[in-house]
């Protein structure tokens, strides 16, 4: 059964869909059979992973509405183990539509149902508000991933999410926990890294994730070209710190398991750069 992930958090640009791609590729990756869904009607992880319009058959929209079922929704990518959902959404209408039927917040655990069997790993791209959409992704999921961005409200935006999270367990999914707190755009020795590690470490230390991930240009080109920065530079620092982030992911939930990535992979896909 699948270990269905939201990588949430309502504050924009702090690199939820840089995490959400990366994260994916790397599972992939690892052989780990993942499958990334693009919750926000903007479209970003579609981008990254060099989808258009054009080629995108159906979305979350269709099976919202109904018109199709999720398994026609699914898209195949460029790696072997990464499948994808796109949301579809490419009007105002569209989107007002798309809104109105995430209100009923189990739409997409029910939808979901059929196919978490199919996969080690479900990722889910949140958009940066926690109505509706973020509200379905965390009734399906089983953990929450936070990325943060070192700045001014990063910790408000945490703690509202920690307070959501409380009221989530409470009416749609009791058992839902946190993966962990991704620092993300890290930047050494920086007064505004500083403090907010700091800050973050004295309210939610045990939370915050072993790997770091830098701030490193390749991660924005790689979503220009349309790729996951592991297809487009695989020695860059941005792709080694997301197969590191894989790789704590892997451990911590199949800890049985010899060997997380199997060195032939961390061989074909580089070290830590
Ligand atoms: P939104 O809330 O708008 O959906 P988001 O949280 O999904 O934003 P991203 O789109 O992943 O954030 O990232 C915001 C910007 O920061 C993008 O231009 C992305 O390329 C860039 N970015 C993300 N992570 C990194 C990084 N580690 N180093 C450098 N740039 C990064
Ligand atoms: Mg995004």
């Amino acid at each position: 059964m699948a270990r269905i992930i939201a990588v949430a958090l309502p504050k924009g640009g702090v690199g939820k869909t840089t995490t959400a791609v990366n994260l994916a590729a790397s599972l992939a990756v690892a052989e780990k059979r993942t499958l990334l869904i693009d919750m926000d009607s903007f479209g970003a992880s579609g981008l990254s992973l060099g989808f258009t319009d054009g080629t995108i058959k159906a979305g979350l929209f269709e099976v919202f509405n109904f018109i199709t079922g999720i398994t026609s929704a699914i898209h195949k990518t460029e790696l072997k183990y990464l499948d994808f959902i796109p949301s579809n959404v490419q009007s105002l209408q569209m989107e007002e539509r798309y809104m109105r039927l995430a209100d009923n917040r189990s739409i997409l655990r029910n939808s979901l149902r059929g196919i978490t069997k199919d996969y080690d790993y479900v990722l889910l791209d949140c958009p940066p508000f926690l109505r509706g959409l973020s509200t379905n992704a965390l009734t399906a999921a089983d953990s929450a991933l936070l990325p943060v961005k070192p700045g001014h409200f990063s910790l408000d935006a945490v703690d509202k999410l920690f307070n959501y999270l409380e009221w989530i367990r409470k009416v749609a999914n009791k058992s839902i926990e946190v993966e962990g707190i991704l620092m993300t755009m890290h930047e050494p020795n920086t007064r505004v890294t500083d403090i907010t590690m700091r800050e973050l470490q004295a309210k939610y230390g045990k939370y915050i994730l072993e790997t770091i991930i830098p701030k490193n240009t390749v991660l924005g080109e790689a979503s220009f070209y349309g790729k996951p920065a592991i297809l487009y530079s695989v020695n860059s620092r941005g792709s080694a710190a997301y197969l590191a982030l894989a790789r704590e992911i892997i451990a911590r939930h199949e800890r049985v398991q010899t060997s997380p990535l199997q060195p032939s992979i961390i061989h074909q896909f580089g070290q830590q750069a």
